[in-house]
């Protein structure tokens, strides 16, 4: 649009601030002529501070002689990178240091942005580094550079992209002709067809010379970089969706159905054709899928793969629903393979992509009279499941999987079948059939896909990073594009970061700007005298923590003494991280995003800095640290709290104990030391604070917890074993659940509208089902009423003489169960909120602020409850609170999920070295759960492992879901809650372990040899059995689900 005689444009912009910032700018721009190249030495333009390219004069024969190479390395070149390299070599940009003194144009930024925000918050924080070199270039802004959208109407996006990025390199390339006598500006891409792309477009001669793929780039960078070289297997891949597009491939067999265009989607959505909905494959059967429906009762089934439609898990689809006639029969709970575990990583992975970019702005259309009718009619549907097919893809997923490559040798047949479908109906000549691969995504819930590259040999017995792209409706797989190598296949590091990738934990090292917020002095500070001043001095106090073995990030300790008037005073001090987390700064803002420390079998991922999280915050013996403390008065007879108070206070721990350590100074008769009498009040008190809350309905809920034994390096688990509790750790979650409801009822006091607590909602009947029908056949009545009810139904279902199956039973009642989740009170009743497992009306998490962002709110809520400061806006807006709980349950999610994976990992590992040290078989004990579709599903009672039985070359299985039996090897019929010995069978197929288990034989109760010597382990050492009843002697619980 031309304005009087100046180009005027309307559009989105970074803009790049003089702190350094980049903020998204969207206005009505007029086209500047002042846009320096940001060459620092260039005579043509006028500089500023960002003008950082460096281009000198060396010969190249003087290359060699030069000392300094770091000074040296890329002066000599400066490289503009397109789209398509940023996106698809990401990884290689930021971990490359070879790559620097280049041209990032705005185009490619507000590209990335739109494609992958993850790159786009790493892009920007590249730009910030100094020895990068990197000059943000408003291409979009200037005179010279900036292309008419409207010049190319019709002719695609990747065509416009490509013209800009033409456009911009070729005014460098001129611009700086004078100054670098040519031949000094490189044009960065991705493919071959790319680069032919931009040869076709540009003019000159001289300027084709230098549109270079990232392979040229390694060969002419390789000599004084020789760390390119292992980049070369990506540099080498073949974009096989261009290649294949260019194809003719109309006597190719379609395997699918065209997907609808954009409009073709949205129109019949709004007139009640299709629905919106998101997509989510099965984790046992790929050939099953379902989509979740806004208004729809239950989910839509999509059965068979052409149904499906090339949609892949996490999809937002478009969806019709299928005649009436191809409806199913109804699904009972249990032939649904995951029915019973409320918790389906599936949802986690799905919920990633909520992360992803702003979320779409919906028209808020009301529904047509037709789509009403329809909907009424699946809703009130009984008899049968909707069956429905995919129409198009209205929001791809857009994430990067992990995996591996398969040898062509290891492809099992029925992928080797898919293959040859693919080399066929894809016309590739058998020439080429050596370059391409299957690579098999880490997550079962997503197809294998084909990757094509000039030495895939390179590439085999890794585990990569790779992008899902076009999937054709002649291809049996999807094309892919590798991103990064991960190393080598199966080894702890590689697997770890694989498991970290999966489920979006960031592990990026911490910023520089997050590192400049903590103390200057390091690991030196020492606590100032004013700070001691202003707090209440409990430094002589005898106060000790108690944790796991080897905990390094200590959050809490406790003191308990008896005061003059008999009764007792019980501390609960908790590391003061908000001290050093001031609210708004840039380390507070790397805690919101990271919101939870993440836990693998080997290692840690912090949510915050090693200083503070293993030392500054944490408790350690024998130092003094800053502590946020709620002390309680408890009357010597009724062990009930008279009096409770906040303080922020200052205490010098006498000792980081662990559980077993302290257990065994308490149930030592001959120790009275301060501190160990100290402990003994703790239990005392905490016996009674536990049957109490069993009195009121609190649910005792259980999870199997493996503890491995690794070897030095920490790459291997050399011994597995059921984690055992003793009476400190009850003592321990006791006194923190004391604290969280405390602290929970103080903040809604005070803040009703914006307090940050945490719900366990009541399962709803209809989601329990499953699990009360199973008890019901066992000959147990089951009440849902209310927690209390439950709770005491859960106490009858009890088996004396089967401790197993009593164990099982809580376990299976907690997967039956929602998680509890963080929310912001403004969005609830306060009668609504009730911690159903707690069985307590208000609960919050205040005692776990190193690792834990939701904690570190609370403290800060708490901190402006008793006076000491005061909340910043973004604390008092409820709607960016309400923002934060989502997100932090997000991240919960994926942790858990993490740590589950971690566990599955090491177990596999477990169970494979003793395989091959005892050259022989692994039999074991383990009990039906359920019986399903997919087969039986059991647990192992050694270790509470899981896996499957299923029908396979190893034995024959046949499921009646409907009587809820399995006739085995056509002789045994096997139920739930059956003893089974088994065998179990480490394997990887295709690059995904798997836990076979194989049956040998059921066992009859009685038969049980050395059943109850897990339990006598468990209670072994447990000093105190003053506990409730205590025939629940499988009790736990674990502080985590709260
Ligand atoms: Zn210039």
């Amino acid at each position: 649009m031309i304005i009087g005689g100046a180009d005027r444009v309307n559009s989105v912009k970074f803009v790049k601030l003089k702190s350094g910032k980049i903020v998204r700018h969207v206005d009505e721009q007029y086209l500047r002529k002042d846009i320096p190249c940001g060459v620092s030495t260039c005579p043509l333009c006028d500089k500023n501070q960002q003008c950082n390219l460096q281009i000198e004069f060396v010969q190249h024969a003087d290359v060699e002689m030069v000392e300094d190479e770091q000074v040296m390395r890329n002066r000599e070149r400066i490289y503009i990178v397109d789209h398509l390299f940023t996106l698809n070599q990401y990884d290689f940009i930021e971990n490359c240091e070879a790559l620097s003194n280049f041209v990032l144009p705005d185009t490619v930024l507000r590209y990335l942005n739109r494609k992958n925000i993850q790159s786009f918050h790493g892009m920007k924080n590249l730009i910030e580094q100094e020895q990068r070199q990197i000059y943000y270039f408003y291409n979009e802004n200037f005179k010279e550079t900036h292309v008419k959208d409207t010049q190319f109407a019709g002719k695609g996006l990747d065509y416009k992209l490509k013209r800009k990025m033409a456009v911009a390199y070729d005014w460098y390339f001129q611009h700086l002709q004078g100054l670098t006598k040519g031949n000094k500006v490189y044009l960065l891409t991705d493919s071959l067809k790319a680069k032919q792309d931009y040869l076709s477009m540009l003019k000159g001669d001289d300027v084709k010379l230098n549109v270079i793929t990232m392979e040229d780039f390694i060969v002419m960078n390789a000599a004084r970089h020789p760390e390119l070289m292992n980049y070369m297997g990506f540099a080498q891949q073949v974009d096989i969706e261009s290649e294949q597009a260019a194809k003719d491939m109309s006597t190719s067999e379609e395997l699918y159905e065209d997907h609808l265009t954009f409009d073709e989607m949205q129109i019949g959505i709004r007139e009640g054709k299709y629905f919106k909905g998101r997509f989510m494959t099965s984790r046992v059967n790929m050939d099953e899928a379902n989509a979740l429906v806004d208004g729809l009762k239950d989910d839509l089934i999509i059965l068979g793969l052409k149904n499906q439609n090339r949609a892949l898990n996490g999809d937002t689809v478009c969806i019709q629903v299928l005649p009436e006639k191809d409806w199913v029969r109804n699904f009972k709970e249990s032939d649904m393979v995951n029915a019973i575990d409320k918790e389906d990583p599936a949802q986690a992975i799905s919920a990633a992509d909520q992360e992803q970019g702003e979320e779409e702005r919906e028209e808020n259309i009301p529904p047509s009279k037709e789509k009403i009718t329809l909907m009424q009619k699946i809703n009130t549907e009984k008899e049968r499941r909707v069956t429905a097919k995919v129409v198009g893809i209205i929001k791809p997923m857009n994430k990067t999987y992990g995996g591996s490559i398969l040898s062509q040798q290891d492809q099992s047949a029925e992928t080797r079948k898919k293959f040859d479908l693919f080399m066929r109906n894809m016309k590739i000549p058998a020439a080429d059939i050596d370059l391409y691969r299957v690579f098999v995504p880490f997550n079962i819930q997503l197809p294998q896909v084909i990757v094509k590259a000039l030495d895939p040999h390179a590439l085999e017995k890794k585990r990569f990073i790779l992008r899902i792209g076009k999937w054709m409706k002649y291809s049996p797989f999807p094309f892919g594009q590798f991103i990064r190598i991960l190393g080598e296949e199966g080894k702890m590091n590689t697997e770890s970061a694989m498991i970290l990738h999966e489920f979006n934990v960031d592990t990026r090292p911490f910023s520089q700007k997050v590192i400049q917020c903590l103390p200057s002095a390091g690991a030196e500070w020492k606590i100032p005298q004013e700070e001691i001043d202003k707090r209440l001095d409990l430094r002589t106090y005898c106060v000790c923590s108690v944790d796991p073995i080897g905990c390094k990030d200590i959050d809490d300790a406790l003191h308990c003494i008896e005061l003059p008037n008999g009764n007792y005073e019980v501390g609960v001090h908790i590391a003061d991280v908000t001290h050093f987390v001031r609210a708004g700064s840039e380390i507070d803002k790397e805690a919101a995003r990271r919101c939870t420390t993440v836990y693998l079998v080997e290692k840690r991922t912090d949510m915050l800095p090693g200083l503070l999280t293993e030392n500054l915050c944490s408790i350690r013996g024998g130092v003094e640290r800053l502590t946020f403390s709620v002390i309680w008065e408890i009357d010597k007879t009724t062990l009930k709290a008279v009096k409770v108070d906040y303080r922020k206070t200052v205490i010098k721990s006498r000792a980081a104990l662990d559980y077993y350590t302290a257990q065994k100074m308490i149930d030592n008769p001959d120790d009275h030391t301060d501190l160990t009498e100290g402990l003994r009040r703790l239990l005392k008190i905490a016996t009674v604070l536990r049957d109490r809350r069993n009195l009121q309905g609190a649910l005792t809920l259980a999870s199997p917890e493996i503890k491995f034994k690794l070897d030095d390096k920490r790459e291997n688990p050399t011994d597995a074993s059921e984690y055992v509790h003793v009476s400190t750790h009850y003592m321990i979650e006791e006194f923190m659940l004391l604290a969280n409801i405390a602290v929970a009822e103080k903040i809604v006091s005070h803040y009703p509208s914006f307090a940050v607590l945490r719900r366990h909602p009541q399962p709803k009947e209809k989601e329990i089902a499953a699990f009360v029908e199973q008890l019901n056949k066992q000959g147990f009545e089951v009440s849902m009423e209310s927690s209390k009810t439950f709770a005491e139904s859960l106490d009858r279902a009890y088996k004396p003489g089967n401790p197993f199956f009593n164990k099982l039973i809580r376990i299976m009642a907690t997967r039956s169960m929602n998680q509890a989740v963080y929310f912001c009170l403004a969005d609830f009743d306060v009668a609504e909120v009730f911690h159903y497992g707690l069985a307590v009306p208000l609960y919050t998490h205040f005692t776990s602020p190193i690792r834990r962002y939701a904690d570190v709110l609370v403290h800060r809520l708490l901190a402006a409850a008793i006076d000491i400061t005061s909340l910043t806006n973004d604390m008092t807006d409820k709607f960016k609170m309400a923002r934060q709980c989502d997100q932090m349950n997000r991240k919960n999610r994926n942790a858990r999920f993490a740590s589950m994976a971690s566990t599955e990992l090491n177990t596999f590992l477990f169970f494979k070295n003793k395989q091959v040290e005892r050259q022989g078989d692994i039999i074991e004990e383990a009990m039906v759960m359920r019986i399903t579709k997919a087969g039986m599903f059991v647990m192992i009672k050694s270790f509470g492992v899981e896996g499957l039985i299923a029908d396979s070359q190893y034995q024959k299985v046949q499921v009646d879901t409907e009587k809820e039996q399995a006739l085995v090897n056509g002789a045994e019929l096997v139920r739930p809650f059956d003893t089974l010995k088994i065998k179990i069978l480490p394997e990887s197929v295709e690059f995904r372990r798997q836990i076979k288990f194989i049956y040998i034989s059921r066992i009859e109760v009685g038969e049980q040899v050395g059943a109850g010597d897990v339990e006598m382990a468990e209670e072994g050492g447990a000093g105190e059995q003053s506990l409730s009843e205590a025939k629940k002697s499988s009790k736990k619980r674990k502080n985590k689900q709260h």
